[in-house]
Formats: C-alpha cells, structure tokens, sequence
C-alpha cells in the first residue's frame, strides 16, 4: 500500500482513525465519507472542482446498470497479462471507482492482491466511491500535482481521466506501467446522430508519448442496446456533449426510449522506461 504524501512538507501521511497526519504535525481530516482532501486551497481558484453532481450521478446509475461491463473485464484482463502478481496501483481520476473496484475484486477472485490508490478532483465522485467500500484509500487532488512520492507505483490507471502523463511517469516505478482507455472515432456515433444533424467523430490521440514505450494496444466494441429514458439521458450527461449541447439540441432525446449505440475503445498500455 503506497501511503499519500503530505501536499504542505512532502513527508509520507499516517492514517489514523478520523485523519491524516505527517511526522511535522500537518493534519488532514477525513470527511465524513472517508475520503481526505488533500488539494491546497492556494493552488485553486474556485471551490468547486471536476465533474458536477448531475454528471457523476449519471456516470455512476450507467455503470451501475452494468453497460461497461465488458470494458471492466476487458481491462482486468490486460491488467493481469502485465501484473499478473498484482501490485500496488494508482486510479488517477477515479471517479466513482467503478473500475478499480472491480480490478481489485478480479484479482480477489485468483487469490491475488492488489493495492489500489484513488484520486480525484471532484468531491461527489469521491463521496459515491466511498460508498462502494472498496477499501480504496481516497484523496481529493489534482493528477497534476499526486501526493505520492517518486516511483512509488508499479501501474498507474489513465480511465477517461485527463492526461498527466509526466506526473504519472514520476510517480510509477521504472517499468511501471501506464494503462489508458481511449474512445474511438466512432465511439458513441449513435447517441450523436439522435441528438445532432451533422454528428462528429471524435480526435482520437496519437498512441506515442514521450519518456513511455507504448507495448500494447488492443480495442473492443460493444453494442449497447438502451431500453429507457432513465439510461439514455445516463449516458448522455456523462458525456462532455451534453454540456456543449444546446437546449434544444438536449430536448431531442427527452422521448426517446430506445437506442442502440457502438462504444468502442482503446486500451492502451505504457511501459515506463528510462
Ligand atoms: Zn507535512
């Protein structure tokens, strides 16, 4: 279990009952869910950070209804070829930690143990993975600036989180590796082309990133069959085009209780290397 370092001296942080403490006396209460914020409120300029309620919300009734299901198996599997004997992980922008709270239950079943570490900038994300009683210690920072120190992991989890990837180079051991799951250009096209006339495909980023050897690739589509208005509009504010979408644009879909849509993605794997 890699411990959070202290944000104000840097020394490593104990756990006790109801905070967290470094040898210089700096405390960090617990909030009553049990997650730690440890983001210095000098370093942001407002008091609300990361996804809002209303997206992690959605985000957490879709995955919960078990639609990337077959993503979570998909990463688990392509954990364990790399960390076969586990290891201690970091999930940098965990969110509701659907996703390594699963890896941790995956790697349970085998009789093997992973450590799993979870940061997130926003606070509602923190609080619903804190209900998932995962036993995944939780921090509120920010993926560009840890609370770890240097090569403290062997795998560090990049899931539709942004990409702080020399942070997550510093804080992953040499040959660490750096697991990344990446949307596909026609990732969700169904969903767009109900909600907009001339659907766009999305950027998809170059594979290559510097100071990492890219080892593995890998995609894996599903079709999701949508059967409710419920799961629907889920999966459409837990996207970033609900919030770019004007109003009239965001009525489309308010009668809609039916849609079948392709989610297609990438995992890509890195390979720290020095
Ligand atoms: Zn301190």
């Amino acid at each position: 279990m890699i411990n959070f370092i202290c944000p104000v001296c840097g020394n490593e942080l104990s756990e006790e009952e109801k905070l967290y403490r470094c040898e210089e006396g700096h405390c960090f209460d617990k909030s009553r869910f049990g997650y730690v914020n440890l983001l210095q409120s000098q370093k942001s300029s407002s008091k609300r950070h990361g996804d809002d309620r209303l997206m992690v919300r959605a985000r957490r009734d879709f995955l919960d209804s078990g639609y990337y299901g077959f993503l979570r198996d998909f990463l688990c599997g392509i954990c364990e070829k790399y960390l076969p004997d586990g290891g201690d992980f970091l999930d940098a922008g965990c969110g509701e930690c659907y996703y390594s709270s699963g890896l941790k239950s995956y790697y349970a079943e085998k009789g093997k143990e992973v450590f799993v570490s979870g940061v997130d900038i926003s606070k509602d994300a923190l609080e619903y993975a804190s209900k998932r009683k995962s036993g995944i210690p939780l921090a509120v920072a920010s993926l560009f600036d840890l609370p770890f120190a240097d090569e403290s992991f062997d795998a560090v989890l990049n899931i539709f989180s942004p990409d702080a990837d020399k942070e997550f180079y510093r804080v992953l051991k040499n040959g660490g590796y750096l697991i990344k799951i990446i949307p596909l250009e026609n990732h969700l096209l169904g969903l767009k082309a109900a909600i907009y006339d001339n659907p766009y495909l999305n950027d998809v980023p170059d594979a290559q990133i510097e100071h990492f050897v890219c080892v593995k690739t890998s995609q894996d589509k599903m079709n999701l069959c949508l059967d409710s208005n419920e799961a629907i509009q889920s999966l459409f504010r837990m996207t970033p085009y609900y919030y770019k979408t004007g109003i009239d644009d965001q009525q489309k879909i308010n009668n809609l209780n039916y849609l079948e849509t392709q989610a297609e993605f990438e995992i890509r794997v890195y390979r720290k290397e020095r």
